[in-house]
């Protein structure tokens, strides 16, 4: 699984794909048996089905900069070597994000879902699962049996999922149906307000492709935003349908759903606030109030951004804001430093800021003391991925004035309130919890809040739409073009 963030300058290797979340063979179930993760669901279902399961890879990198062709190359090969070796493969159910680039293929998913194919050949069912965030393409439709997107944003539905897709493979696997699938999309970049489902067009599509499937007029509804951080030729929203053998009336759900993210493109629930207005709000807390939750959007490690942008943090400090617990700062040199100078030392770092400088502020010099260092690893507890172990790599709490600021080694959204207090840092005894995030923070994060604001640093995933960065999309194209 990978979201690839084509503006980002981080190339994604083999060495920052093994650094987190990834696993080879038996160390699969290990990981996720008994986990509400896709992998959790699906051993379930072999275990219901009586499947047996190859299992030759688990990677699911953080989103960053394009895949290197060695590593979508090594990932691939380990998965169709695995087919050679261990087959004859009745099915496949597979987990991918679907907004994946290489140096070789802007269509990662769909150049490996077409050689997947090539090597099972064309009658055995291949079914998989999506983020909402995948910019889907014709070949990936082309060689799948069946596509399941999530159904939510935050996204707490992978086990469900997964579950579906494990059901609807066995009725595939038994001959009981033969699902066949259909895309439409329109020409724009984004646009289902970016999939939030809480309300507004996706909400209404994905409860109306639901009554389809219900009704069995179709298999599966699926209904993705895109990701639009990507300059590639098939960015943007999509519908896919999956009906039992004939298209013609999947391809007529599809169009119609298209039509209407069409029609809604320019809706949005998104308002963004600068700096000056969040740094005023966090100001006005009052000790012993709830804290105000304020989320970078634009230095969304879940989006590719690079984590370390200190523009925010800046703002607090020269505001004189105390009572804030802030994650984070990726800055692996940083924590290294703070190890050396050990628990309880007053030391001067340079911190953040590193990556690119003019993506929402450079590094700043900060004098303060380290209260806390660990190995950056727990178990997650929150709506999203609960159970499953977290690794971010040797991290630090450094406390500046009233700032208790979280560095970290591996670069992370925070979506779990573990992220903080693994450290020693309850975010509810805080005037001010600063996150990185552009919505998925809000499953954990919400209830603990008494407000909850997004401020605009400029960083990495600022929401700018022009030719200059956007040179390979399809044209005409919205919001480039008039159409
Ligand atoms: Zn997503």
């Amino acid at each position: 699984m990978h979201e690839t963030n084509t503006f980002s300058r981080i190339l994604t290797d083999m060495t920052m794909i093994r650094r987190r979340d990834y696993h080879l063979e038996n160390e699969i179930p290990q990981a996720f048996r008994g986990t509400r993760s896709a992998f959790g669901a699906t051993f379930e279902a072999a275990d219901k089905f009586g499947w047996t399961l190859v299992h030759p890879v688990s990677a699911n990198p953080n989103p960053s900069g394009i895949v290197t062709s060695a590593a979508f190359e090594t990932i691939s090969g380990m998965i169709l070597t695995a087919i050679n070796a261990k087959g004859p493969i009745d099915g496949a159910l597979l987990h991918l994000h679907g907004a994946m680039v290489s140096e070789g293929y802007e269509d990662a998913e769909g150049e490996f879902l077409a050689r997947l194919r090539q090597q099972l050949g064309p009658e055995v069912p291949v079914v998989v699962t999506l983020d909402l965030h995948a910019n889907v393409t014709q070949r990936m439709a082309e060689n799948v049996s069946a596509l399941i997107a999530y159904r939510t944003y935050p996204h707490i539905d992978y086990y469900e999922r997964a579950w579906q897709g494990a059901e609807l493979l066995d009725r595939a696997m038994r001959g009981e149906v033969r699902p066949r699938t259909v895309i439409a999309r329109r020409p724009m970049i984004y646009g289902l307000d970016h999939g939030r489902t809480q309300r507004g067009p996706m909400a209404e599509l994905i409860a109306r492709g639901e009554v389809l499937e219900r009704s069995g007029e179709a298999l599966v509804v699926s209904i993705c935003a895109g990701f639009s951080r990507a300059n590639i030729r098939d960015v943007g929203p999509s519908v896919t349908v999956t009906a039992d053998g004939t298209a013609e009336r999947a391809r007529t759900i599809a169009e119609e759903f298209m039509d209407y993210a069409w029609r809604t493109r320019d809706f949005t629930t998104v308002k963004l606030v600068p700096i000056d207005e969040a740094v005023a709000l966090a100001r006005g807390g009052q000790s012993g109030d709830k804290p105000l939750v304020v989320a970078d959007y634009t230095d969304n490690p879940g989006g590719g951004g690079y984590g370390d942008a200190t523009a925010f943090l800046k703002g607090l400090i020269d505001g004189g804001v105390e009572g804030v617990a802030f994650h984070a700062i990726c800055d692996a040199e940083a924590v290294e430093e703070g190890m050396r100078a050990g628990v309880g030392t007053k030391t001067t770092l340079t911190l953040g800021g590193k990556t690119d400088p003019s993506m929402g502020g450079g590094p700043l010099s900060l004098s303060g003391e380290v209260v806390c260092l660990t190995n950056g690893r727990f178990i997650a507890y929150g709506p999203m991925g609960g159970g499953v172990e977290r690794d971010y790599g040797p991290s630090m709490v450094f406390r500046v004035g009233g700032i208790d600021i979280i560095v970290i080694t591996n670069n992370g959204q925070a979506v779990d309130l573990g992220q903080f207090t693994s450290l020693g840092v309850d975010p509810t005894r805080y005037r001010t919890v600063a996150v990185k995030s552009m919505q998925h923070f809000r499953a954990a994060f919400e209830p603990i809040a008494r407000e909850v604001v997004l401020v605009d640093t400029g960083a990495l995933c600022s929401e700018i739409y022009t030719p200059e960065l956007f040179t390979k999309v399809r044209r005409p194209i919205w919001p480039l073009d008039r159409i």
